[in-house]
């Protein structure tokens, strides 16, 4: 062994061995938080890893911004065996990877083609960053330093790459076939002595060992962490329906607390989140609450989990802390209480303000290019501040209220639940206790003045087309989502426990619904609790009667419609193309879209229990929502959710379009295009 594969070797081991220390160290730090299991389903989560990690799939929905990760993401995995390739010359003078043969110069040729691809997307992430500035980047002290610095490094391995290719042409001890960009920059240091460019040539071989090792090593320090743990992230996200919630056990009498005040009360997935963010800012550049001004960003919430574990797990796992009544022990059994641990991530941290806007429109989770999962750290910590503090807004206390007493979040008599059908001759599930679809109406077709025009115009859809159907009248009660969305999962259990004995009295093919939010809850989450059934939304539904030929929308409509996008629909369920659909078989309509549709839709604002909290901090969503749409001169706002339709219709009276423009529910629609 010759003095540079020594020195090279002591460097290469240490650093090494530094880096596995920290990947040791953060790993044991996600032991504070609680188990889950994320390990099954193996060839479906090697799909999203080929599709989102190695395919770049929710990076490429921003083309430009996109295309210059894919670049630095796919440059750095072919250019690692650049950087193997330079290490093996640490330890044999002139090592190479020629033994590949013909394929070896076309290796080169392509590292040689990203690693220009590479250094033009970080000079392009530089100039986005100081001169573009796009909000969603602002980030400031630390955080700015450290994504510059990583830009800054991963421009310096770029360069001395070409600058060690560049000195071994000139020095010309080894083939150089294929490096056909360094080849030019050789042509322009021809005068350089033998001598000089293997000197030169060390230089830049050290500079790049050295950078490569010193970036490896910072990593465990620094928000890009998410080069290390993305790929696992993406592969442990949840496969289905990511944006319902977990069940609680509220049965297990071993458990003191609900939910999560502090990150020991998160799963480790929960904190690995926060480990694999990269401060992208996509979550809040597309988060209603933030784009209106609340106090909420995702993106922020990801980040305290993450400064919040750095800050304690350190201080649990060194001196082996254990929480017992109420009091932090050590391992002899003595209090260990301070003031880093009766901090908080709630409060310290993260305010109630905060807590409380989000919408639950599941976009931070859709955006998010690393698949964290915002919404269940949201959630966990509403549980928290309902199930054991009682802090919540106090809108909420009448709600909960209602729900207990009327089993709906209005302040309604339960024995009305059914009047909306009052003339209509619908049968009850109790007089007919089976039948081929069962109609469930929900609160909103049950109480709300307008809502129930909607129950009305479908269930007349029903009899045009002769199906067997009924409703369960008095004998429904809210499917849970309010009261689960606003924390209160031992309110939200009672009423789904109570739907779901009901349901098991009937037979029925299908239920079928004209709300998102009932469809989703019963659909996605009433199977945690046992109760599993076939669950069709009356836009899927709709659809089917007008292709089987049993509707038959003929009647000319001349109104230009937009169709917004309920975000338990769209992105919670996938369903974008049946209301369109349906909208588009009414002869006459003519439909465009707003900016924001589709699986970038903006949610009114309603979501999450926010229907029934007042909107004092910044704009209300469903105004920005409604602008939107009034934008293009629509003469029809078309929905099929009666939370849309609540927050559309007050955003068209409160814009004074009232008189100029109708929201509409796909229900109507249909209904009008029929009866002449
Ligand atoms: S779910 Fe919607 S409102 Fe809540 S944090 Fe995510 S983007 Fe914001
Ligand atoms: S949570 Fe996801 S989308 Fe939001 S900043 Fe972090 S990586 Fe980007």
């Amino acid at each position: 062994m010759n003095i540079k594969s020594i020195i090279f070797t002591i460097v290469f081991v240490f650093s090494v061995l530094f880096f596995l220390k920290n990947c040791y160290r953060l790993l044991k730090y996600l032991k504070i938080g609680k188990s889950e299991a994320r390990n099954d389903r193996f060839s479906a989560r090697l799909l999203n890893v080929i599709k989102i990690a190695f395919g770049q799939q929710k990076l490429l929905r921003e083309p430009l911004a996109g295309m210059m990760h894919f670049a630095i993401f796919w440059g750095f995995i072919i250019l690692l065996l650049a950087i193997i390739e330079s290490m093996g010359e640490g330890l044999i003078p002139n090592f190479n990877l020629s033994f590949l043969g013909p394929l070896y110069p076309i290796l080169l040729a392509i590292q040689e083609l990203m690693g220009i691809f590479v250094l033009i997307s970080v000079l392009f992430a530089l100039w986005r960053r100081y001169v573009i500035r796009p909000k969603r980047l602002e980030v400031k002290g630390h955080s700015q330093f450290d994504a510059t610095l990583i830009l800054v490094l991963i421009l310096l391995i770029m360069l001395s790459m070409f600058g060690q290719n560049t000195m071994q042409i000139l020095k010309s001890d080894i083939p150089v076939e294929g490096r056909f960009i360094s080849k030019q920059f050789a042509y322009m240091f021809t005068g350089l002595s033998s001598d000089n460019s293997k000197l030169w040539f060390e230089i830049f071989w050290w500079l790049h060992i050295l950078i490569v090792l010193g970036l490896l090593n910072y990593l465990p320090y620094s928000k890009h962490l998410h080069i290390l743990t993305s790929i696992p992230n993406v592969y442990l996200a949840k496969l289905d329906n990511r944006a319902n919630l977990k069940m609680l056990n509220l049965a297990d009498e071993t458990v003191t607390k609900f939910g999560a005040s502090d990150v020991e009360d998160l799963t480790w997935k929960q904190l690995l989140d926060g480990y694999t963010c990269t401060e992208c800012g996509r979550c809040t550049a597309s988060c209603p609450a933030n784009i209106t001004g609340k106090p909420l960003s995702p993106k922020k919430i990801i980040m305290d989990v993450r400064a919040r574990t750095i800050e304690k797990a350190p201080r649990i796992v060194t001196d082996q802390l254990s929480f017992v009544n109420g009091q932090w022990l050590n391992k002899n059994n003595e209090i260990a209480n301070d003031e880093l641990l009766s901090k908080h991530l709630i409060d310290n941290y993260i305010t109630e303000d905060e807590i409380w806007a989000c919408t639950t429109c599941m976009s931070c989770v859709q955006e998010c290019p690393v698949q964290i999962e915002h919404i269940d750290t949201i959630m966990d910590m509403r549980r928290y501040l309902v199930l054991n503090e009682s802090r919540f807004p106090k809108e909420l206390q009448v709600v909960f209220q209602n729900l207990e007493r009327n089993f709906t979040p209005w302040a309604f008599s339960h024995a009305s639940r059914a009047d909306w059908a009052d003339g209509l001759n619908l049968s009850l599930m109790s007089e007919r206790k089976e039948v081929d679809v069962l109609y469930w109406v929900g609160c909103a077709g049950s109480y709300d003045e307008r809502y129930k025009k909607v129950a009305r115009a479908f269930s007349k859809l029903m009899q045009i087309a002769g199906i067997d159907f009924a409703i369960l009248g008095t004998e429904e009660k809210c499917n849970g989502d309010p009261a689960r969305r606003a924390g209160n999962e031992y309110l939200a259990q009672m009423l789904i426990m109570d739907n779901i004995t009901t349901l098991s009295k009937y037979k029925f093919n299908k239920i079928v619904t004209t709300c998102p939010h009932c469809y989703n809850t019963i659909k996605n989450e009433y199977p945690q609790f046992g109760g599993k059934y076939k669950v069709v939304h009356h836009s899927d539904f709709i659809l089917e009667l007008i292709n089987s030929g049993k509707l038959k929308p003929a009647k000319i409509q001349k109104n230009k419609i937009t169709y917004h996008d309920s975000c338990y629909l769209g992105r919670y369920n996938d369903i974008y193309d049946a209301p369109r659909k349906v909208i588009k078989s009414i002869p006459g309509i003519k439909t465009f879209e707003m900016k924001r549709s589709g699986d970038k839709g903006l949610c009114c604002g309603a979501g999450g229990a926010r229907m029934f909290m007042e909107e004092n901090i910044g704009k209300r969503v469903n105004h920005e929502r409604t602008e939107e749409a009034l934008a293009f001169h629509p003469d029809v706002i078309c929905t099929a959710c009666p939370f849309c339709m609540t927050m559309l219709t007050d955003g068209v009276k409160d814009k004074e379009a009232g008189e100029k423009v109708y929201v509409r529910d796909i229900a109507e629609l249909v209904l009008e295009g029929i009866e002449m």
